[in-house]
């Protein structure tokens, strides 16, 4: 955990410059030219060092369905996904090491997992997970995802009044697990973080997010939740509150400075300045938003509001991969087409900016990560130049950003620990994972939904198609 990179490039206000980076004991020590070498030597020649990003939100055991989703909304969608969901504690094991190496080798040291839990293994889910992200070494924020809301109550009823089933867990059993998730696995110093999470105001009641915010406030765990993802949403929280969903998580007082709050599509200009106010955190998740048709978030809006903003692939039955660097890229320049004032586009030092300081602000952190500062925390990364998709050489993080960056990840660090060397994660064995993926899965296609077919004609007439 203590080291020296050598003559490695940084980026300083808007030049390069290059220098020396000394990690003693798992913290960056120093940032200068010519520093003398402690602990091993890395050699950073034609390469570029920036602060590891933060794949924000995602769901890890969505990797086994991707690929193969149909063309549907969110309401649909998620209906199909858990129809074809039948997880194992091994299958959760397996994705959220694919979810951890793909993340690492796209320029992510840290992961937000909303995981979703198997019914009746809720502990044992998480703790699969724990063990899967301390194996890889990545830093890992665990967000069980959690509700008390049957699916169907998640749908706008429109004229009639829909009486819903009640869901399988009671919300005081489902925040006991959370407790006690908490207790066994929460270790800031190891690099595992729990967070509450409810999955959102669509299926959960008050008393979910109540109990989540006294669990937080308790235990000083930050808090997760996706957000107005889609206009069905929007409809809901009017017929739900009588007023928008940020007005109401306001007024139960689950907004914060440690709140991350994914995909934020619909949310009005009044609404954007309570997330300024209460300096909650946007997470661009824009592949799912295009795979799944949600709509474009405003995130300049946010920004010039001053909103902190990152980024999410979001799992990858939505995306359908966990590129971070892609997800960086389509969320830095989509906005060009629907905000015409130039001046507010994002630029690549912006994104990179957003996806690793504004993350560590989302989870609380900004003091120990995000950044090539002393003192801070050493997750960095390190990219490789001369590979072929980063050439010819020109502005290094604009290429990163906007080009196509593909194995362009030499060697990464959580916490000084080296995880990646040479462009291989080196803690666990991806040849095994890749043959254990392959061995239980199989090639298929079209499936047929039942929960779909329930709920498909109510969706059409309340969305009006
Ligand atoms: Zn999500």
């Amino acid at each position: 955990m203590t080291f020296t990179i050598q003559d490695v490039l940084i980026a300083a206000d808007d030049a390069y410059t290059t220098v020396d980076v000394q990690v003693v004991d798992g913290k960056i020590a120093a940032i200068a030219p010519d520093l003398e070498v402690i602990g091993t030597a890395f050699n950073g020649t034609n390469k570029l060092l920036l602060p590891g990003f933060f794949n924000a939100h995602t769901h890890s055991s969505e990797m086994w369905q991707r690929g193969i989703m149909s063309a549907f909304p969110l309401e649909l969608w998620l209906a199909e996904l858990y129809d074809f969901a039948p997880l194992d504690t091994e299958k959760v094991y397996l994705s959220a090491l694919g979810t951890a190496v793909e993340t690492l080798l796209s320029g992510g040291t840290s992961v937000v997992d909303h995981l979703v839990l198997i019914p009746e293994l809720e502990l044992e889910t998480i703790a699969t997970a724990v063990r899967a992200y301390k194996e890889v070494g990545i830093r890992a924020f665990i967000a069980p995802l959690i509700q008390d809301e049957s699916m169907t109550a998640g749908i706008p009823s429109g004229e009639s009044a829909k009486t819903h089933e009640p869901y399988f867990r009671s919300t005081s059993a489902t925040l006991a697990i959370i407790e006690e998730a908490t207790r066994q696995f929460h270790r800031p110093d190891e690099g595992v973080y729990i967070l509450v999470a409810p999955t959102g105001i669509q299926l959960c009641t008050d008393a979910l997010f109540e109990g989540c915010i006294e669990l937080s406030d308790r235990y000083n765990l930050c808090r997760h939740s996706h957000l107005l993802e889609t206009k069905a949403q929007e409809k809901l929280a009017q017929e739900k509150y009588g007023c928008t969903a940020v007005e109401h998580l306001k007024r139960i007082g689950y907004l914060s400075d440690r709140t991350t709050l994914a995909h934020c599509v619909w949310l009005n200009d009044a609404d954007i300045d309570i997330m300024a106010e209460t300096q909650s955190t946007v997470v661009h998740n824009p592949l799912s938003n295009l795979r799944l048709g949600s709509g474009i978030a405003p995130i300049l809006k946010y920004r010039q509001a001053g909103v902190n903003v990152t980024f999410g692939c979001d799992g990858a039955s939505s995306n359908d991969s966990q590129d971070l660097l892609e997800a960086i890229k389509i969320g830095s320049i989509l906005h060009n087409v629907t905000d015409s004032d130039y001046q507010h586009w994002i630029t690549p030092q912006q994104a990179v900016e957003m996806a690793s300081l504004g993350g560590a602000k989302g989870l609380n952190l900004a003091d120990k990560l995000g950044s090539l500062t002393v003192g801070k925390q050493a997750d960095l990364v390190l990219y490789d130049l001369t590979h072929l998709s980063l050439l010819p050489r020109t502005d290094p993080i604009g290429l990163l950003v906007l080009g196509r960056p593909h194995n362009v990840v030499d060697s990464a660090w959580v916490n000084g620990k080296q995880i990646v060397a040479n462009g291989k994660v080196t803690t666990i064995n991806v040849d095994e994972l890749r043959q254990e993926l392959f061995n239980r899965s199989q090639w298929e296609t079209k499936r047929i939904s039942e929960s779909v077919a329930q709920i498909e004609a109510h969706y059409r007439t309340i969305m009006g198609l």
